[in-house]
């Protein structure tokens, strides 16, 4: 599943080659979920805004349309200049816009839609996202109220429903849960504002780092992995030597990686890790 960094990076990709910029050829596939898109439609409309918001990708035209996508697991966007023949089938593009430099293709979307701004506003969905993380004016203290109305939700469930906080993905959650020694199977409830806090801060401190793209990187050291805990589940923690686990978790099974000794689900504290992070990652 694309985190909010993916997103905000496709966004940035695809303005300077969309933005200000006419469609002259356009073609769509319906997707599993949302409207069929009538291609033709978008041929001669000139676009206006390309924006992430949380894992929504939002193409907007001069005509108040909007062109909205969510990429799910499998996702993504793709840009060619004309002619370079494609990646992947054309089959999966679930929509491919042509400007008069580049062809963007969106491939297997989860959800591709084709709706009015007003429309968009409405999206019930969309209005209930969380704050989202990868904006530099997002303040993380208006992501606590929304998350103590989960009190017994367990946390690594909590920070990956974004009607609470959007953004972030199974690799931040375990990474961030890792580096603040929070537990994920903690309950919200049994977590203090501030270390709850300092959490959301570290989160959206290590995804706006990335956010230029590169390996997606939570450890900053000169050799070694750039990530904690994500994906090394049976390797050993590269702070206190256990193994690390896996296990699916919430009612979708994502997968939650943590090290049972750094972050064993006693009253958490962030002093220690926050100063390694500090430290490594100045
Ligand atoms: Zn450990």
């Amino acid at each position: 599943m694309p985190e909010g960094d993916t997103l905000y990076r496709i966004a940035n990709r695809l303005r300077p080659v969309l933005a200000g910029k006419t469609i002259f050829a356009a073609q769509a596939n319906p997707p599993r979920t949302g409207a069929m898109i009538d291609a033709e439609s978008l041929i001669g409309k000139r676009v206006a805004l390309v924006e992430a918001t949380g894992k929504h990708l939002l193409i907007t035209f001069e005509d108040r349309q909007v062109l909205h996508s969510h990429l799910g697991m499998t996702g993504s966007w793709h840009i060619y200049a004309p002619g370079q023949p494609w990646r992947k089938p054309s089959r999966r593009a679930g929509v491919a816009l042509a400007t008069d430099t580049h062809v963007t293709v969106n491939f297997s979307p989860k959800l591709l839609e084709l709706v009015s701004d007003k429309t968009m506003q409405r999206n019930s969905y969309l209005r209930r996202l969380g704050p989202d993380m990868m904006l530099a004016e997002t303040e993380v203290a208006d992501v606590l109220p929304r998350m103590r109305k989960f009190a017994q939700l367990p946390i690594g469930e909590a920070v990956m429903n974004q009607t609470l906080v959007a953004g972030i993905g199974n690799i931040y959650k375990s990474e961030s849960l890792f580096l603040a020694h929070i537990n994920p199977w903690k309950r919200v409830g049994h977590l203090d504002d501030e270390t709850l806090l300092d959490y959301l801060q570290l989160t959206k401190k290590l995804m706006r780092r990335n956010r230029h793209g590169g390996e997606r990187t939570t450890r900053f050291a000169p050799d070694g992995p750039r990530l904690w805990v994500y994906e090394r589940a049976g390797e050993r923690c590269l702070v206190c030597g256990e193994f690390i686990q896996i296990r699916r978790q919430g009612e979708q099974g994502r997968t939650t990686f943590w090290c049972p000794e750094c972050q064993e689900a006693e009253p958490a504290t962030m002093s220690k890790n926050l100063t390694r992070y500090g430290r490594s990652g100045s």
